[in-house]
């Protein structure tokens, strides 16, 4: 008998169709769906100074306000949405919203800053992204100095020649470029200085055991070291202790960003940071380190 012709292929095969396969189907559905129906927000991680202590500007990290499972982080859902294509949708409304958002900050007078957004690497490799980028910094009329884009080593070094072509266009818009997760892949800093990037960003799993781990300290020594001689700033990731964000000091880093300042929180929670002027204590004197 045949299955086709009487509509049963579907049932015959169905029970033997990986049970992998069909999870990442209907995740795939829903992720669609969850765009359509406004189900994502963005948080905002702020960056402080460490010289001033002030914020100096903030990351925006996506999440799916799932209406059973809650708030879904983006390790979830975002390396999905990058193999099916959804990062595209996804990720023009990720710029649409941090624009809108930046306007809303202004209209409402708070202090403005730059802020951050993470592009994968199917995204910069995207042929609309600029348009799309143009676009939402035209409709809510937003300065290009308060961007910034943050693209991984890896994204970057798996392919440089066009990772060169794509950050060369970002950067003549007028935005920050920022290279994430630094550490992670093989690339040498050297490597990175043909890409127009204005910060380092070093990633956090260097930075927990930078006051525990001598081997941890001297790599973040050294990234900070050789970044500035390539006159980029640096950022430290997923800074969460005093401990460590007095070694970040002595090592003469620019930024941190971390729990131990603060989480990512609501836009309302980061506009009220900005007009109170919220800060990073000052160092206490006569602490020091040697590496
Ligand atoms: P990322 O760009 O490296 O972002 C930093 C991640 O570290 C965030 O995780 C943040 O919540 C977390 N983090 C910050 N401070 C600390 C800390 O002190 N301790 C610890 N344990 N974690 C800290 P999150 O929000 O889960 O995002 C994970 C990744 O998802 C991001 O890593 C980024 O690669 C990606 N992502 C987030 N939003 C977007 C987006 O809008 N578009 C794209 N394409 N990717 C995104
Ligand atoms: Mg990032
Ligand atoms: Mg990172
Ligand atoms: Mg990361």
């Amino acid at each position: 008998k045949n299955a086709r012709s009487t509509g049963e292929r579907y049932l015959f095969y169905a029970p033997r169709m990986n049970a992998a396969l069909a999870a990442r189907l209907a995740l795939e559905n829903e992720l669609q769906a969850a765009l359509e129906a406004h189900q994502f927000e963005l948080h905002y991680q702020p960056r402080v100074n460490l010289d001033t202590g002030a914020i100096v500007s903030a990351e925006a990290l996506i999440r799916w306000n799932h209406p059973e499972q809650g708030l879904v982080g983006p390790v979830s859902f975002i390396p999905l949405a990058e193999e099916t294509g959804l990062i595209r949708p996804i990720g023009a409304w990720v710029i649409d919203a941090v624009c809108a958002q930046q306007a809303a900050w202004r209209t409402n007078g708070a202090p403005m800053v730059p802020v951050s957004i993470n592009l994968s690497a199917v995204q910069s490799a995207q042929p609309d992204l600029l348009p799309t980028i143009r676009s939402a910094i035209a409709t809510h009329r937003v300065e290009e100095k308060y961007l910034e884009f943050e693209l991984t080593e890896t994204a970057v070094m798996n392919n440089p020649d066009e990772a060169a072509r794509n950050l060369a266009e970002l950067k003549q818009l007028g935005v920050h470029l920022s290279l994430d997760d630094f550490g992670t892949g093989y690339s040498s800093l050297a490597q990175l200085k043909r890409f127009p990037f204005d910060f380092v960003k070093i990633d956090r799993s260097f930075i927990a055991g930078v006051d525990t781990n001598p081997e941890d300290a001297v790599i973040a020594a050294a990234i900070i070291a050789m970044a500035h001689s390539l006159h980029l700033r640096v950022v430290a990731e997923g800074v969460e202790t005093r401990g460590q964000l007095d070694v970040l000091r002595s090592l003469h880093c620019d930024e941190i960003q971390g729990y131990y300042f603060s989480r990512p929180v609501m836009p309302d929670v980061f506009e009220e940071m900005l007009k109170n002027g919220a800060a990073l204590p000052p160092p206490e004197s006569g602490v020091h380190y040697h590496i």
